[in-house]
């Protein structure tokens, strides 16, 4: 009997050897995984968080190219190798006109403002949690027209910007904004530069979504969110033409394009 149920474990074992994938392996995506949590998941050689349920999840930036390598490794150091090419996509270019100037060229003073900003977000999206909350998928924010999507060139009063790394919604100032799914607040802050109300929430594995330019945020760092729970209200906080949200996705530093996580 014994030995049947050691013969069992090892035939699961070489069963599951192979990696499962959910998701199209393109520019912007996050690609959840399934593997044995006794194994190893690597992905471009760098060892990615393996959650006791086998889950793993990456995301792939929006100028990515050349292919993704993902390697399992068990428990004997046998390495299954899979190779994937990365798709391409066509951004668009957009415009945007009548900025305040210190918007889109700010002094001295600002920039290092900025950089101390832009460091609290960047630290808040390299948190590695064990949270799996990325598991439910993501809600609609906001009740609100896409004005803005992901990868564009930007030309702000006519000079070349950074591109844009997530979506606008377009909605009138106090349109409530909910959660897209369980989250732990990483960042909550109301006067930031660019980004002016800011939200960061924590869903696990790296993966966190980022809400800006609001009017009201009606929460706390440290707060534990609820799926479609209100966080905070439109506005035009910070660098903006008008009322609306936008939303950004993250796999650490990486930049996802919320619009292929909510369709
Ligand atoms: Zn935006």
């Amino acid at each position: 009997m014994r030995f049947l149920i050691i013969f069992f474990l090892l035939f699961q074992s070489t069963l599951v050897n192979a990696f499962e994938l959910n998701g199209e392996i393109i520019q912007g995506a996050l690609i959840i995984g399934k593997e044995h949590p006794n194994n190893s998941v690597y992905i471009n050689k760098q060892k990615i968080k393996l959650s006791e349920n086998g889950i793993f999840v990456f995301g792939i930036n929006f100028n990515q190219t050349g292919n993704i390598v993902i390697e399992s490794s068990d428990k004997n150091n046998q390495i299954t190798s899979k190779t994937y090419q990365i798709k391409k996509r066509q951004y668009k270019i957009q415009k945007i006109d009548g900025l305040h100037e210190k918007m889109v060229t700010p002094d001295q003073e600002s920039l290092e403002i900025i950089k101390k900003e832009n460091d609290l977000i960047k630290n808040a999206q390299l948190i590695n949690s064990d949270f799996e909350f990325f598991l439910s998928g993501f809600s609609k924010p906001v009740d609100g027209v896409v004005t803005g999507v992901y990868g564009s060139q930007r030309i702000l009063n006519g000079k070349p910007r950074s591109p844009h790394l997530g979506v606008d919604f377009a909605a009138p100032k106090g349109t409530e904004v909910k959660s897209p799914a369980d989250g732990y607040v990483t960042l909550a802050e109301k006067g930031f530069y660019f980004t002016g109300g800011s939200i960061i929430l924590d869903h696990g594995h790296g993966v966190s979504t980022i809400y800006a330019h609001l009017d009201e945020i009606l929460l706390r760092k440290g707060d534990l969110i609820k799926k479609g729970q209100v966080i905070g209200k439109v506005g035009s906080t910070g660098r903006a033409t008008g009322p609306h949200l936008h939303f950004g996705m993250n796999w650490f530093d990486v930049k996802i394009d919320p619009e292929l996580i909510l369709k």
